[in-house]
């Protein structure tokens, strides 16, 4: 059995961003609204910690291997420090998590102040994400952003002094009144800091967004047009490249050996078990989902689920693996595709992969199937044609 991987979602938020549609909450606001007790922190632990418990056993999980631990949100360094000890200490006792187990917790420079940095890894955190975005103080004050750029660079050395050997930056382009340059700049200073990971990734306006209100009224302004957003694509891979960072999926880079290990989980569509409000869970076949406020969450932590579909349909199973599979550098088996979802690829989507062939936005060789760098460019839309 392969290894499990577990998600923890913290959904609380020093302010909510603009662009954000994560399940995440300003936690003022929660607890104007009597959503959330003073001592939120414990009582959400303590309601992750019923879940935890209940789940092993639903799903006879006790003594599983798991082979990454990921805390996202939200704003998890804005979660106590011996809060996330707690929970860690109950997987250790629950799971088989060894050493080589990736534990990365995200982290937002304002709320990671360097004295937790050092209690997470003490903990057992040996991975840290931190959502910088960029280093432009004009650019994250349009973005909603409650840090500056000194901000990230100081949480980024405060990470290296508590000792974490693996740490990730955040960059966003395509912000508005962005310039090439200025995205150019950017990644300069996360080159400067040498991270051993990079998300760079593109602004998209989601629907339910402050940012997609304000665009539906006509006042959100400056955003970089299609030829200045390729560029800024283009820019990116080839200063990370030249770097000696490998793009290993869409948005993603890392220097050898430092690809994100629970993330390729996912892509490759592994069971995961996702903990907290509004989580999502991919176990033999299922998903599951949890209810997304974090009251109504703790409330039901003995069984939060709020929907579950199949997804081991032959035919849904791989539309989703070949969705998630070609956001990866290296593509998908074809082979492998077939004895894991129980049905023939090209059986199912061959006319589709000659058309996205011809348009050469996919290629095919020795049996695996991956995006071109145009498809790469394109990918939303080459990819929602298989679901
Ligand atoms: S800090 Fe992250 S999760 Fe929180 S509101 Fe901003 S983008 Fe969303």
């Amino acid at each position: 059995m392969k290894p499990l991987s577990l998600y923890i979602h913290i959904p609380f938020c020093i302010a909510k961003c603009g662009y954000c549609d994560f399940n995440s909450y300003a936690l003022d606001t929660l607890l104007e609204k009597g959503h959330a007790e003073e001592d939120w922190a414990r009582r959400y632990a303590d309601a992750l910690t019923e879940e935890i418990k209940s789940r092993t056993e639903a799903f006879s999980l006790e003594g599983r291997e798991v082979g990454t631990i990921f805390f996202g949100g939200g704003t998890p360094s804005l979660f106590p420090a011996e809060e996330t000890r707690r929970i860690l200490d109950l997987i250790a006792a629950t799971f088989d998590s060894g050493p080589d187990c990736e534990i990365t917790l995200e982290a937002n420079p304002g709320a990671a102040e360097a004295e937790r940095f050092g209690a997470l890894r003490e903990a057992g955190v040996n991975r840290i994400s931190i959502g910088v975005q960029t280093f432009d103080d004009e650019a994250l004050k349009r973005l909603d952003r409650v840090h500056t750029g000194d901000d990230a660079e100081r949480a980024f050395r405060s990470a290296r002094e508590a000792g974490f050997a693996n740490v990730s930056l955040d960059l966003m382009f395509g912000i508005p009144y962005q310039t090439i340059e200025a995205a150019a700049h950017d990644i300069e200073c996360a080159l400067g800091l040498g991270p051993e990971h990079l998300s760079a990734y593109e602004l998209t306006i989601e629907p339910g967004t402050a940012f997609h209100a304000r665009q539906a009224r006509g006042e959100l302004n400056g955003l970089p047009d299609e030829e200045t957003a390729l560029r800024m694509w283009e820019l990116r891979d080839s200063a990370l490249g030249d770097a000696g960072y490998e793009r290993y999926e869409i948005s993603n880079f890392a220097k050898p050996g430092f690809a994100c290990r629970h993330n390729l989980n996912y892509w490759r569509r592994g069971d995961y078990l996702g903990l907290g409000a509004g989580a999502h869970s991919l176990m033999a076949g299922k998903r599951l989902w949890n209810h997304a406020r974090p009251d109504v969450y703790a409330q039901n932590a003995a069984d939060p689920t709020v929907g579950k579909e199949r997804v081991d349909d032959p035919q849904k199973a791989l539309g989703e693996a070949l969705m998630l599979g070609l956001r990866v550098k290296e593509g998908v088996s074809l082979g492998r595709l077939a004895q894991e979802c129980g049905a023939d690829p090209e059986e199912a989507f061959g006319e589709l992969f000659r058309e996205l062939e011809n348009s050469g936005l996919v290629a095919r060789e020795n049996g695996r199937l991956r995006l071109s760098d145009k498809g790469t460019l394109l990918a939303n839309q080459v990819l929602a044609k298989f679901i």
